[in-house]
């Protein structure tokens, strides 16, 4: 299906009367863009905290002139047969407009756009929800491990242990470097016959690679119900359900599993706040692999983490992320 895409500017001031002059016509899924927002992400600003990482790209949109976006069928792109039909180029469902409704909206923008400066432009619709599938594609992860999307064949090199992922709506495809520091970090140090604890599983993938490395016992937590969903099935179709405890919960509320090894990519906040958590949940050696450290905030993590009681034993660094390895004192 084909749409039409208009932006129309205007001064910063006038974005409210424009957003209500389009509401009015019933034109009400829009994308507001007002450079004034881009100061929500000012580290200056007071809420500038929230923000892990702020891509200067993106911000650099926010930069642009003040405008209005929005998304109509294009004239004569209906097909009936289309099962999207129903839903608008944001994929929500909405109400079909009759024909006299249809004519109008037409004419009242007609009459709008011609107050202010416009461009209007035709888009085809994309499955967005799926459009990233595309670029997923089988890559070695480690020295071992070889990460592939189910839906995908791969032939493995000797030596080469693949895991397939269907991550549904979670985290952890295996290609991001937070990931993978923690694969390659287990590699080094797991044992087999480790318990082991998977904090915030997302895909499972922390899980999969422990069961197949050996672990005796694996529990894989989340707080996301999305999350327990992809461990679930990705624990089945890498042949290791039966390995894998899968729980929806949080680490911080009455866990009472304790473990060998814990395994948690969180951000850095997180690790800040968690490892206290995590060290009341280790037994033996107490091997705790952190991850999701994002540049410029390596001496805090390393800080919360020795303070929580252990001492960081190996470190990995790749794109801006680091991962450490630590054991429990003793
Ligand atoms: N382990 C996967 C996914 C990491 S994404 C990988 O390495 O690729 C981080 C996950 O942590 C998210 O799914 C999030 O829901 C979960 N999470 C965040 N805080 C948590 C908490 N307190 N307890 C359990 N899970 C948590």
């Amino acid at each position: 299906m084909k749409y039409k895409e208009y932006k129309i500017y205007c001064e910063q001031d006038k974005l409210e009367t424009l957003e209500a002059q389009l509401a009015a016509l019933g034109i009400e899924e829009i994308i507001i863009n007002d450079p004034a927002d881009a100061e929500l992400f000012s580290p200056e600003k007071a809420i500038g905290w929230f923000w892990n990482a702020v891509d200067e790209s993106v911000l650099a949109q926010f930069r642009e002139r003040p405008s209005v976006c929005f998304y109509l069928e294009a004239e004569n792109s209906e097909d009936p047969s289309d099962p999207r039909e129903e839903r608008g180029a944001s994929g929500i469902a909405r109400e079909r407009l009759s024909a006299d409704q249809l004519k109008r909206r037409d004419w009242g923008l007609a009459q709008l756009l011609k107050s202010y400066e416009a461009s209007v432009s035709t888009v085809d619709d994309q499955d967005w929800l799926h459009k990233w599938e595309e670029y997923y594609v089988p890559s070695k992860i480690s020295e071992h491990f070889v990460v592939k999307p189910d839906w995908k064949e791969y032939d493995p090199a000797p030596g080469e242990q693949v895991i397939s992922i269907d991550p549904g709506l979670a985290f952890g495809t295996g290609t991001s470097a937070t990931t993978y520091l923690v694969v390659r970090l287990m590699e080094k140090w797991m044992r087999p016959g480790d318990d082991v604890l998977d904090v915030g599983c997302g895909t499972g993938i922390l899980s999969i690679v422990a069961s197949k490395l050996g672990a005796k016992d694996i529990m894989a937590v989340d707080i996301d119900p999305e999350a327990i969903d992809s461990t679930k099935r990705n624990a089945a179709i890498n042949g290791c359900e039966g390995r894998i405890k899968v729980v929806h919960g949080d680490l911080t509320k009455g866990l009472s599993y304790r473990a060998d090894v814990v395994v948690a990519n969180l951000i850095s906040d997180l690790v800040v706040m968690l490892s206290p958590d995590v060290a009341a949940h280790c037994k033996g050696r107490g091997l705790y692999i952190s991850s999701g450290i994002i540049d410029g905030t390596e001496d805090r993590c390393r800080k919360a983490v020795e303070d929580a009681g252990f001492e960081i034993i190996d470190q990995l660094h790749d794109d801006c992320w680091t991962a450490f390895a630590a054991v429990l004192r003793k």
